[in-house]
């Protein structure tokens, strides 16, 4: 299949794609919509347009249009549109214009994940050139702001209804390994109260800078307890920031520390605060001493790593590479979480790029890559649907 990767169409659309600027905030999503629709026009997809505040624009693409669909097996695929802010001035060249240089395709977006989506558009013409049809309705979701959290992308497609399939692939970078799981994150700040008095008398006073260092000790990189988790291994905290007081020579009165927690799935948002409040109440502090605020709340998502949506997403990938293809977890979270728990879609995380990659200076992906995630994906569009699952090598 590989042979079939039309490499400069494939690198054009990725660097098109990056070089319309979507960083979030402030995301400005529909700025990429004009170089989807035209990647995908070839194919006369059915458009719809989601859009819940200015700019932040989802699309969604179905093939194929009118006529037959739903008769077979509905594949989706989604990707966000929206990348992390660069700082230019820290990069060695333009984020914003895209380069190939030693085989890397270097930008932002390029590993997370406008080199994933044009991956997954190009497939279609690589099953094409090979001379097959794909054995699935496929459904393109082009979601908005997923760096922040997807209430403004996945979340809404969900509570539109937009989201229902057979299953879904997110081609986020995995270096093409495949993800059936990752974690949730429980984010805020843990507010302190003390009682002020003179400097010179601490103990006159309540110290909530006290209290938080004794509560940051507590919670910072604690064990939780609990088995691991086979792919996820152990839930984590981290206390990120710590402020309080209001000179040298007062007892201070306020203090606030900021906490992100990781979560295995399966855990709700007040599990998660309750977690917290008994590791906290466990140090004997007096009532009243603390509030948490949560500021982000994202469950954790798994499905099983021998589904056979999963299987054949590592046939499709060991197909085109000739490598066994690991099944992994994620310390993070994706919109997979949404399909996989409140849309019931088994999701699975494959894309090309190395997570390591996304988010940080000077990004890329490797074109060699780029080239087999187009691959495997035109084998899954092939394979999917079709009885048996036989995907080519
Ligand atoms: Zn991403």
């Amino acid at each position: 299949m590989q042979e079939h990767v039309d490499v400069e169409r494939l690198i054009d659309l990725a660097r098109a794609l990056i070089a319309v600027g979507t960083p979030n905030p402030p995301g400005n999503e529909a700025a990429v919509a004009a170089v989807l629709r035209g990647a995908l026009a070839p194919w006369k997809p059915s458009w719809t347009e989601v859009e819940p505040a200015p700019g932040r624009l989802s699309l969604v693409a179905r093939l194929p249009d009118g006529g037959d669909r739903g008769a077979r097996p509905t594949l989706i695929v989604n990707g966000h549109t929206d990348v992390v802010p660069a700082v230019p001035e820290r990069w060695s060249s333009d984020p914003f214009r895209p380069s190939v240089v030693d085989g890397r395709l270097y930008g932002r977006g390029s590993a997370d994940m406008k080199g994933g989506l044009a991956a997954a558009i190009c497939a279609l013409a690589t099953l094409k050139a090979a001379g097959h049809e794909p054995a699935c309705d496929i459904v393109f979701q082009f979601v908005a702001d997923e760096e922040r959290g997807g209430a403004l992308g996945t979340r809404v497609l969900l509570e539109s209804g937009l989201i229902q399939g057979d299953a879904c692939l997110v081609p986020e970078p995995t270096s093409l390994a495949v993800c059936v799981a990752e974690r949730g994150l429980l984010q805020g700040e843990i507010l302190i109260k003390g009682q002020p008095a003179h400097g010179s008398r601490p103990r006159e006073g309540v110290s909530a800078v006290e209290i938080g260092a004794q509560i940051a000790l507590a919670l910072h990189a604690a064990d939780f307890g609990g088995p691991d988790h086979p792919l996820l291994g152990q839930p984590t905290a981290n206390v990120g920031t710590f402020q309080g007081g209001s000179a040298f020579n007062v007892v201070a009165e306020q203090a606030r520390l900021g906490f992100d927690r990781r979560l295995l799935p399966g855990i709700s948002l007040d599990e998660a605060v309750d977690g917290l409040r008994q590791r906290i109440d466990s140090l004997g502090l007096g009532a009243g001493q603390y509030d948490i605020v949560v500021h982000d709340y994202g469950e954790g998502s798994e499905m099983s790593a021998d589904h056979p949506f999963a299987t054949l997403v590592r046939q499709c990938v060991t197909g085109v590479t000739g490598r066994p293809t690991p099944t992994i977890g994620m310390s993070f979270t994706t919109d997979a979480r949404f399909v996989r728990n409140q849309g019931g879609i088994p999701a699975v995380v494959c894309g090309p790029g190395d997570i390591a990659q996304a988010h940080g200076i000077d990004e890329w992906a490797a074109v060699s890559q780029l080239v087999e995630a187009t691959a495997a994906y035109a084998d899954l569009y092939r394979s999917f649907g079709a009885e048996p699952a036989q995907p080519s090598t």
